[in-house]
């Protein structure tokens, strides 16, 4: 990849989590070299000029939630990394997160080189957190090797999938690892023996169709496992990252979390943020196929509580948790719910919904939807200050959000290959005009800029602050 043009961002509001002010933004070979007033003096010749008078100029997004490599089972899922992190290109993040599954026999190792090959494709930084199935002495040598290669983050589903789903046992044994590594423990929450019985129990009633997909899915067991995986933590002495938190039941776990001081952090999908169970609320059972997804969408109390947690803190990032399918996929087994894929795009509308929906309400300020878009996830996943935030100093990945254009959504201009969108026919205001990803212009006047494979593997070191702080508290408390 070429070294990039130098870039002077001139007039825009800079929005920081912490503050906003209006200053200049000089970018060279990629990084943010000055922040201030009057920086045409140190612009390099040949400077680029981006007039961002009226815009906000903010960290390029991070989304901790993706699934962008070869899906599990059959069918595969309609984005590749190219697609993908194009699409995130095109609504103004710079960064994905992408979640390693390990196919049935295969080692976590050979799935990490697997899933960087597939990566070579992208066209933003990436990095990965790695699925933990079960626990034996080479999932343990593994876990060491990855986090040597620049993994700090594994994740583990208590439910949704039978080929991932591990038990409490695994959870205990992953997350004294993980301690010791200075690594962060991910948990995709939901009680799946409750979840496999409920789903036994519909079926034995004929109740198979789309629509009652939730039913198997309810938002109980999720915050029952939700406050399981909290006290494993707690014993284990580890900071826990929960994925997906979707319902009230969730944030209240959080909530006691937090009284007793643990650090737990939780993600909101925002696809929750903007959709309610009233999806499957019909006979319409295309409708319900193509809105299956884990978590399933819940009912408008969650959704409220989901804001005002968002809002408040208690829940600190916002994911996509994108794997979108083609509608045929999606739609051909409507007479049976469990051979529906799950999973749905919204890499490239997560920013942009945020901003619609969070700003223009007044239920965020744009200092805390860089928070939830960006910054939190940059340091919870020891990306920061390289990531999340526009100072001297930190990579140039920038976006410049227009807060008065409007954009409607379709499966039609997307970047996705998905032929459907959740979001068909919404028009949102406010949205990404350029979009700056270590110092190159990717996206401009509705165009992206890209060639396959410029997208940079980043490497994340173990002990961010928060998993080293848990160490040594636990070294001092095990040696006493
Ligand atoms: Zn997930």
């Amino acid at each position: 990849m070429s070294m990039p043009t130098p870039l002077l961002i001139k007039g825009g509001m800079i929005v920081n989590a912490d503050r906003s002010w209006r200053a200049d933004v000089l970018c060279v070979n990629g990084k943010i070299v000055a922040v201030g007033e009057d920086l045409d003096d140190q612009a390099p010749p040949g400077t680029q000029l981006l007039d961002a008078t009226g815009q906000y100029v903010m960290p390029g997004g991070i989304d901790p939630h993706t699934y962008l490599a070869t899906s599990l089972r059959e069918p595969a899922a309609a984005d590749d990394f190219f697609d993908g992190t194009a699409a995130a290109l095109a609504g103004g993040t710079t960064t994905v997160l992408d979640t390693i599954h390990p196919l049935p026999g295969q080692s976590l190792m050979e799935a990490y080189h697997d899933h960087r090959r597939q990566a070579e494709r992208a066209v933003c930084s990436y990095g990965f957190h790695a699925t933990i199935t079960h626990w034996d002495k080479q999932m343990q040598r593994d876990v060491a090797a990855l986090t040597k290669e620049g993994i700090n983050s594994f994740s583990h589903y208590m439910g949704y999938d039978e080929l991932l789903m591990c038990d409490d046992a695994v959870l205990m044994q992953s997350f004294a690892c993980l301690l010791e590594l200075g690594v962060m423990p991910i948990v995709h929450a939901e009680n799946g023996v409750l979840a496999r019985q409920l789903q036994r129990t519909l079926f034995s009633k004929g109740l198979r169709s789309p629509s009652c997909y939730p039913l198997a899915h309810p938002a109980a067991i999720e915050g029952e496992a939700t406050q399981r995986a909290i006290t494993v933590a707690e014993l284990a002495g580890v900071p826990l990252y929960l994925a997906n938190v979707s319902c009230q039941a969730s944030i209240e776990a959080i909530g006691r979390a937090h009284e007793r001081g643990l650090r737990v952090y939780g993600e909101a999908p925002v696809a929750n943020l903007m959709l309610s169970s009233k999806v499957y609320e019909n006979t319409d059972q295309i409708k319900a196929a193509l809105h299956i997804t884990a978590p399933p969408f819940r009912d408008l109390d969650d959704q409220r509580a989901l804001w005002k947690a968002s809002g408040q803190g208690w829940l600190h990032t916002l994911g996509s948790h994108h794997q979108p399918f083609h509608r045929e996929d999606k739609t051909r087994h409507l007479d049976a719910f469990d051979h529906v894929p799950v999973g749905c795009g919204a890499l490239e509308e997560r920013m942009a919904l945020c901003w619609h929906a969070g700003i223009n309400s007044g239920r965020l300020t744009p200092s805390q939807f860089v928070a939830l878009t960006s910054t939190r996830t940059a340091r919870l996943f020891h990306l920061y200050p390289h990531k999340g935030v526009i100072c001297q100093g930190a990579d140039a990945d920038i976006v410049l959000w227009d807060p008065e254009a409007h954009h409607s959504w379709s499966a039609v201009t997307h970047h996705s290959r998905s032929d459907n969108s959740l979001y068909e026919g919404l028009t949102t205001k406010g949205m990404a005009s350029v979009t700056v990803c270590g110092g190159h212009v990717v996206w401009q006047g509705g165009q992206l800029r890209v060639t396959r494979g410029m997208g940079a593997w980043l490497p994340r070191a173990p002990f961010a602050p928060q998993c080293a702080v848990a160490r040594a508290f636990h070294r001092r408390h095990t040696q006493l």
